[in-house]
């Protein structure tokens, strides 16, 4: 078994980081840690953070970098981060991860991988609007790729699904601006670091997941 295995997952929204990541998290025995799941999991309770959050997020904007790295740095701070984790949407911009990195840096620790899904943004638009997400587990299902086992209901809680208010066309186009704009110059960050993985995303999502257990190790 591998120790303290540190994760991120780069690539456009949409391209299937949390479907690989909550794979990952379940093969490697690692926390799923997605700041998305976090920002909605506070809008569902109705915290001060929560409606902070959403204001950026209903624009499909990113959550200030203040805000977003406090959450961060405290759930990573749990004892069961200590093998390790995998997060997915974070970072998103090159300041939260000099964060990280400091962070990190201060423990003698670092990031050991850094996986790019890559796909498309042609293809991105179609996925989002297939998407459909249980906001009380945070399982995500795609209606012709990956449906649900019964339609509209969560496989493993049973919960209704939902279309994310987000995923709707116009909110995913500025969704992929902003990717482009502050997110992908992070590619070329980790690049640098020496610890950047590409897989191509546009595939089945067990060939993806292959791909990165290729990587990973078994
Ligand atoms: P997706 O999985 O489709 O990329 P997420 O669930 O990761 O979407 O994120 C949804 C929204 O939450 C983002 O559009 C953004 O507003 C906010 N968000 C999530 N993570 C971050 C982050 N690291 N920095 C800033 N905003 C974030
Ligand atoms: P991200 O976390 O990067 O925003 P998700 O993991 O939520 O992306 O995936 C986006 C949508 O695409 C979801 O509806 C998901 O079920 C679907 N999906 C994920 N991986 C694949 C794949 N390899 N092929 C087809 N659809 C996929
Ligand atoms: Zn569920």
């Amino acid at each position: 078994m591998v120790n303290r295995m540190k994760i991120i997952m780069l690539g456009a929204p949409g391209a299937g980081k949390g479907t690989q990541a909550k794979m990952i998290a379940d093969k490697y025995q690692i926390p799923h840690i997605s700041t998305g799941d976090i920002f909605r999991a506070n809008i569902k309770n109705g915290t001060e953070l929560g409606k902070e959050a959403k204001t950026y997020m209903d624009k499909g904007e990113l959550v200030p970098d203040e805000l977003t790295v406090r959450i961060l740095l405290d759930r990573v701070a749990q004892p069961d981060c200590e093998k390790g984790y995998v997060l997915d949407g974070f970072p998103r911009t090159i300041p939260q991860a000099e964060v990280l990195d400091q962070e990190l840096t201060k423990r003698n620790e670092k990031i050991d991988y850094a996986i790019n899904v890559e796909v498309p943004d042609e293809n991105i638009v179609r996925r989002m609007s297939g998407r459909r997400a249980c906001v009380s587990c945070g399982a995500t299902y795609h209606l012709v790729h990956i449906p649900p086992k019964k339609e509209g209901l969560c496989d493993k809680c049973g919960t209704e699904l939902i279309l994310r208010d987000d995923d709707k066309e116009e909110t995913v186009k500025n969704r992929l601006g902003v990717y482009h704009d502050q997110t992908q110059p992070l590619i070329e960050y980790y690049s640098n670091k020496g610890v950047l993985q590409s897989v191509d995303g546009t595939i089945d999502m067990m060939d993806v997941f292959k791909g990165i257990t290729d990587i990973l190790g078994e």
